[in-house]
């Protein structure tokens, strides 16, 4: 990633240097090329694993390689990692802006909306067809592996799951995943069907069970992790999926992503409408454990079939996770009655809302139906639009700790200016960021300042918002990563979990790797991040990934034998003080021309924001 942060004030400081410049490490040794496990624990904070919590990971970590100080991409959400992960891109390349997007025109055949929610196999097909065969607009890994001959496969999580080979929805690259065996599914060979049946299986992927009801606030959610779904995918993944591997004769590069810890820290039921637990309660931390066993099962069936000693493992988590707010004292949304949000908690769209009461614009649904305040109804679905329904003025689509809005009409630079200066007066906005045509404006940064200016596809969005976080009042850890908790912009109560904000809990994501091509015992204090897997895998692997855009990671050598240590450093950026004090800090770190961010904010708003 090669950026500047055009229209800010730099603050400049030099905190670490580290003893040698990179040099890259040597290129694939000779013989034939290595495997490659890539296992993703959704939503694995990378300070909650321990030997205790998380056994094989810990040890993993503690063996191989530990990359103490990783990132997630903000926004801190699946899909922009999803792609990141596959690309080596940053998501100003792949246009993975979010999980929910506004694409200007219909593309899930399932619905007339202009919104895209991307953790879908249809949508993701529609995504494509809009833009040019391949919405991400970069070759992936796994595209790139199978064109040197590599087998190629990819087992879990819906959406992510299909992400990392999203222009092979014909079997190129087997994908299991949600929906496989049924009709929205990407279709499934023949002899593979017959293979998971003859192991035993229902070729139809396995439900989540109890593990998919997250409750409401009069009705606590999961007391249970993913484990029957994940048990499905992990016995597909070890009695079908890797023998079929060995069989082929060919190396092969495999992507297990596990659905757990996320969905239950979304929907946990430990901490019903209270901050406390929150997300470190027993449910939480049982799919943990339950991703931990996964990838225990998948290291122990290579061991089995003698690929131990030949395959890399890398492990990686899409973003980290905070407890659920649902509490302002300047919102006016808060203040209504809705027919299924508890008293005096912010709704679903309350941004929206707010907006809506601030620019005097009508408040319509994703699909541009008017939305009946008055009647108790919010905004549902992550979506949302200000004016009319056919040229409405803005869109707001909603990611969790972060929201992303659209301003597509004439006079979108005066508008922004409104769109700010109204966001500013709420005690639950953190980060704002706006995209050079409309900046820059008063507290804001720009939003190449986070990478989301480069060669994508999709449209950009150009004003991004990143919501409060603190560290829970009475939280029975003493570290403050993991006890963060977030407003946010989702369906989930007080006590529930969520991620998306540019707090240092969210940006933290767990990275571990172990394998022939990866140091043993080495902790590495230089930043790294999502972006980095795919330059770093490649050069392992001695892949070409020819590139559109220049927003890509870099080759992550100190992990390498003989790779040194980079130089590395730290620098603040700051915006312009908006009337009433509202600035945007960002903390970031650099390592040559990379740039990593840590967090940003108001200060005092942000969880690991530095002092
Ligand atoms: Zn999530």
């Amino acid at each position: 990633m090669r950026f500047a942060a055009a229209g800010a004030l730099f603050a400049g400081f030099m905190l670490t240097t580290a003893a040698a410049a990179a040099e890259p490490a040597g290129p694939a040794r000779g013989g034939p090329p290595h495997n490659l496990v890539i296992f993703v624990a959704d939503g694995l904070r990378s300070h909650i694993v321990t030997p205790e919590t998380a056994p094989e990971m810990a040890r993993i970590r503690a063996e191989g390689v530990d990359f103490q100080n990783s990132h997630s991409l903000y926004p801190t959400v699946t899909t922009v990692n999803a792609s990141a992960i596959a690309t080596g891109h940053r998501i100003g390349d792949t246009g993975d802006f979010g999980n929910t997007l506004w694409i200007g025109a219909a593309v899930s055949p399932a619905s007339p909306s202009r919104f895209a929610g991307l953790e879908d196999d249809p949508t993701l097909g529609g995504m494509n067809a809009r833009f040019g065969g391949n919405y991400l607009h970069e070759i992936s890994l796994l595209a790139a592996a199978r064109a040197h001959g590599f087998a190629t496969a990819v087992i879990g999580k819906a959406g992510p799951a299909a992400v990392q080979d999203v222009t092979a929805r014909n079997g190129e690259t087997l994908i299991i995943d949600d929906f496989t065996g049924y009709p929205e599914g990407l279709p499934l060979a023949a002899d593979v069907k017959a293979a998971i049946t003859a192991a035993g299986f229902d070729p139809h992927a396995e439900d989540r069970g109890l593990n998919g009801s997250a409750g409401d606030y009069i009705m606590s959610g999961i007391h249970v992790a993913n484990v029957q779904q994940q048990d499905w995918f992990v016995g597909v993944t070890t009695k079908v999926v890797l023998p079929r591997l060995k069989a082929s004769g060919k190396p092969f590069v495999l992507v297990f992503w596990s659905r757990d810890p996320d969905g239950t820290q979304h929907g946990n039921g430990d901490s019903f409408n209270t901050l406390s637990p929150g997300i470190n309660g027993p449910t939480s931390l049982a799919a943990i454990r339950n991703a931990d066993d996964d990838l225990h099962r998948i290291r122990e069936a290579l061991k089995a079939l003698g690929l131990a000693d030949a395959t890399d493992i890398v492990v990686t988590a899409d973003h980290g996770f905070s407890t659920v707010s649902r509490a302002s004292t300047t919102s006016t949304a808060n203040r209504r009655k809705y027919l299924d949000v508890k008293p005096g908690s912010l709704p679903p769209g309350f941004l929206a809302i707010d907006l809506a009461a601030a620019l005097k614009l009508p408040l319509r649904d994703a699909v541009g139906l008017p939305i009946d305040l008055k009647g108790g109804f919010h905004p549902r679905g992550e979506a949302a639009m200000l004016g009319s329904a056919q040229h409405p003025s803005v869109l707001i689509a909603d990611n969790g700790g972060s929201s992303l809005l659209y301003l597509p009409g004439p006079g979108a630079k005066a508008l922004a200016a409104k769109v700010v200066a109204a966001m500013i007066k709420q005690d639950y906005v953190a980060a704002v960021f706006v995209d050079d045509a409309l900046g820059p404006l008063p507290g804001a940064l720009s939003t190449r300042a986070i990478g989301l200016i480069g060669a994508a596809a999709t449209p950009r969005p150009q004003i991004v918002v990143s919501y409060k976080s603190f560290v829970m009042p009475d939280c029975v850890r003493t570290d403050p990563e993991l006890c963060a908790v977030e407003v946010s912009e989702s369906a989930y109560t007080e006590g529930q979990g969520i991620h998306g904000s540019f707090s240092r809990a969210n940006t933290h994501n767990f990275m571990a790797a172990i394998g022939p091509d990866f140091k043993s015992g080495f902790a590495d204090p230089a930043p790294v991040s999502n972006a980095d897997w795919a330059p770093t895998l490649a050069k392992i692997l001695a892949i070409p990934m020819p590139a559109n855009g220049k927003l890509t990671g870099r080759v992550m050598s100190e992990a390498l034998p003989g790779g040194a240590t980079p130089a590395f450093s730290a620098a603040v950026v700051r915006s312009t003080k908006a009337a009433g004090g509202f600035e945007t800090v960002l903390d970031t770190q650099t390592v040559g021309e990379e740039v990593y961010l840590d967090a940003a904010g108001m200060p005092g708003r942000v969880v690991g924001l530095r002092p």
